[in-house]
């Protein structure tokens, strides 16, 4: 079964609600002529009920940027899977390389919350990546491996389908440096074969592996034209509408 590529944008920290609101009637008004791609927004914790309107019944489905793994309680300042879904989310990035670098997330901490994103119904976009010392020292594909194993632990194969997976170089992030389509694509061949020896070749045939880093309308078709490249985590391009649609164009389908 091909698998649909799919195209989201993370904004991270960025827009305000007026112009969160305005980004995503634009997208949603330029998605209604693209077919054979699933697009997704996904905007800041505060904007997601009032972008969430907008997108509603539209092409272009809702996710968050991050969420805690407990399901209630005494948490102070955290969102949880159930309150994500109430607002329409479909979609959650876990384990984005900000949060991993900057806010100190471990593998252990992110595999809960996919199991915890899992249980309430979303699917998680789990980030992978690795540092520029760490391409440097010949470590791309070991690191890969262990954040793998540890970010995606203890999945049966019928919650691993539900899992996209997110190949973000840190080193090409927000930088301009985009992986070469060769040096991507080694990489999304890897992660095809852990999945393939943890479950199955059915299951690893399966599941969406985006990339991420610098995507822009300029590099997005040769990327997006691999073999094991499903889709694209976009950052920067992804603020303006005529920019990820762009990036939408090159997609494979
Ligand atoms: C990202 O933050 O997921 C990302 C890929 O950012 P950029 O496209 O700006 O490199």
């Amino acid at each position: 079964m091909a698998r649909v590529q799919l195209i989201a944008g993370n904004w991270k920290m960025n827009l305000d609600r007026a112009a969160a609101v305005a980004l995503a009637k634009a997208v949603v008004e330029q998605a209604a002529s693209v077919s054979g791609v699933e697009l997704a927004v996904c905007p800041p914790f505060v904007y997601l009920d009032c972008v969430g309107k907008v997108v509603a019944g539209s092409a272009v489905a809702l996710g968050a940027q991050n969420m805690y793994h407990q399901p209630n309680g005494a948490y102070t300042g955290e969102v949880s899977a159930s309150m994500l879904c109430d607002l329409g989310c479909k979609y959650v990035i876990l384990g984005h390389s900000e949060r991993r670098h900057i806010l100190g997330e471990t593998d252990q901490q992110i595999n809960k919350k996919v199991h915890a994103a899992l249980a309430a119904g979303l699917s998680p976009i789990v980030c992978v990546g690795e540092t520029l010392e760490e391409r440097e020292a010949g470590r791309t594909l070991a690191v890969i491996r262990e954040q793998f194993e540890g970010s995606l632990a203890g999945l049966s194969a019928e919650q691993m389908q539900k899992v996209v997976i997110a190949y973000e170089p840190v080193w090409a992030i927000g930088t301009g440096k985009v992986a070469t389509p060769q040096q991507a694509q080694e990489v999304h061949g890897e992660l095809r074969k852990l999945l393939a020896e943890r479950y199955n070749h059915q299951l690893a045939e399966a599941v969406r592996i985006q990339y991420g880093g610098s995507v822009k309308p300029e590099n997005a078709a040769e990327l997006l034209q691999q073999p094991d490249i499903d889709g694209a985590l976009v950052g920067g391009a992804s603020l303006k509408a005529d920019q990820f649609m762009g990036i939408v164009a090159g997609a494979k389908f």
